[in-house]
């Protein structure tokens, strides 16, 4: 099956200063992943000073989940074990 192409547009001058705004803000905070609970893929990268909840689409388990990314702070750098 062939992929289907994504049109990608020049971004609007008041979007690009934004992102660039974002970028920023981000450079001198440290980055962290969390995991899907499905599947343990990397799902979203974190930055410092995120907090609330997100909902995201693991790109490789296509499952969807809504996630804490407060309360999902210890599991930072640790490895998890799965037991069953
Ligand atoms: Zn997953």
């Amino acid at each position: 099956m062939r992929k289907e192409e994504v049109r990608t547009r020049e971004m609007p001058p008041d979007l690009a200063e934004k992102v660039r705004a974002a970028l920023e803000a981000v450079r001198d905070q440290k980055r962290r992943f969390i995991k899907c609970p499905h599947c343990m893929h990397n799902t979203i990268a974190v930055f410092e000073d995120t907090r609330g909840h997100v909902q995201t689409k693991c790109p490789r388990c296509g499952r969807e989940c809504i996630v804490d990314t407060v309360s999902m702070h210890r599991s930072a750098g640790h490895k998890i074990e799965l037991r069953y």
